[in-house]
């Protein structure tokens, strides 16, 4: 392998083709930001559009604003929008609520659909809102279904013909390693059980093709590579052949056929409505409708290869110069995500210590530093200058100081 030195990086940067974008958004000067995987930054165009909504349609237009500027259909215009992003046609998916509250009506739903059936399959050490929701639903429904958690490498062999369920998210929210969706959705289903897919690592990130791989279920976030802001709406998408079986247990009033009748008995909406509960949070919708509109322009089968091979040149240059850290992640670039994973006991405060040098990864407890790659706004210089900083920060002990030491409430 040959040396790299950082002249390489600069030249890629002159002939990177999604360069341009990099301007649609706001980084301070300085500042190397490798966790748009945790919160993606601000686009440009977000605060202005905001302002608008709160301006003009709540200032003034006020309750007319939910037909005139039609707050009330965002949800599905919206959740149309992140289908196009994860391969999923119109009428599927619906942008509403948090990712955990939507795991919750995805599983019930699924345990609905497969009354005789008593396993909830997922994988120790999932992102932990996934199994706890399932354990939620479990405790709920007393002893008619039990959670199975199995390591990663045992969960396919699991899944058998008394699985309702299985939950996987598609790109570890850790090391960054990835599911074959197509393969394992297919797994699941020729036992006969349904597969939720969760993409709150993906989207955004790389292409999906949710219709084509037959998928049935799927959730994720939109403030991570969908850089819709902090708490930003969820999605939920539903496969068309499930709608009409499709029972969510939180029977707000949004999801009612005919919510305006204001009916004392509940009857769900035909189409992915249904996933709704209550009112949508129209400053946030406006906030990630910038977000989603900014994403659409981006090519991501484009966005998949920077993203590649800036995983693959950050590994690399680990290699070459970082001895200290195990790699956390896959080395294979079509099993790994949009991140890449170095361990180190330490790894809490080596974040630190690059945090106050503006260069921002995470850390993820007990010893894994998380550095994210969103080609939307990085270069390939960053990965370079990173991995200078990091040298100097090992190599000099310069993160054994009090101050990077003690750890913080959020990591
Ligand atoms: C970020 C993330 C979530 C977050 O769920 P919230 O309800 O938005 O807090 C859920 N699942 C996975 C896999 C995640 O990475």
């Amino acid at each position: 392998m040959t040396k790299l030195i950082r002249k390489n990086f600069e030249l890629l940067d002159q002939n990177d083709s999604l360069a341009p974008m990099r301007d649609e958004f706001i980084l301070q000067e300085g500042l190397i930001y490798l966790d748009g995987n945790s919160l993606g930054v601000l686009p440009k165009d977000t605060a202005n559009r905001v302002n608008e909504v709160i301006q003009q349609q709540w200032g003034v237009d006020l309750i007319r604003s939910w037909n005139c500027h039609y707050w009330m259909q965002k949800p599905i215009e919206l959740g149309d929008k992140v289908g196009r992003l994860v391969g999923a046609e119109a009428g599927q998916t619906l942008v509403c609520d948090t990712t955990s509250i939507n795991i919750f009506k995805l599983a019930a739903a699924a345990v609905k659909m497969r009354p005789d059936r008593t396993k909830l399959i997922t994988e120790t050490g999932n992102f932990a809102t996934d199994l706890y929701l399932l354990q939620g639903l479990a405790k709920l429904l007393g002893d008619q279904v039990q959670v199975v958690a199995l390591p990663r490498d045992q969960v396919l062999h699991a899944i058998d013909d008394d699985t309702a369920l299985v939950l996987l998210t598609h790109v570890h929210f850790k090391t960054g390693a990835m599911w074959d969706m197509a393969t394992v959705t297919q797994l699941a289903q020729e036992k006969g059980a349904l597969m939720m897919w969760d993409l709150s690592h993906s989207a955004g990130a790389m292409p999906i093709s949710l219709d084509s791989f037959n998928a049935d279920l799927a959730v994720g976030c939109t403030y991570k590579y969908l850089n819709g802001g902090p708490g930003s709406p969820a999605f939920v998408y539903v496969a068309k052949r499930h709608l009409a079986q499709f029972e969510q247990p939180l029977t707000g009033w949004l999801g009612h056929a005919k919510p305006f009748a204001f009916n004392d008995d509940y009857q769900g909406a035909e189409g992915i409505e249904q996933a709704m509960c209550g009112t949508p949070s129209v400053l946030a919708n406006a906030a990630l409708e910038v977000a989603l509109d900014l994403m659409l322009k981006a090519d991501m089968e484009q966005v998949r290869l920077k993203s590649q091979h800036m995983g693959k040149l950050f590994i690399q240059l680990i290699q070459q110069r970082c001895p200290w850290f195990e790699l956390g992640s896959p080395i294979n670039d079509e099993q790994r995500g949009s991140q890449v994973s170095l361990i180190h006991t330490q790894g809490y405060a080596i974040i630190q210590a690059l945090i106050e040098r503006n260069i921002v990864g995470d850390f993820r407890a007990p010893d894994n530093l998380r550095f994210g790659f969103t080609p939307l706004y990085l270069k390939y210089v960053d990965l370079w200058d990173t991995v200078d900083a990091l040298v100097d920060i090992m190599s000099n002990e310069h993160w054994n100081q009090p101050q990077f030491l003690n750890k913080k409430a959020v990591t």
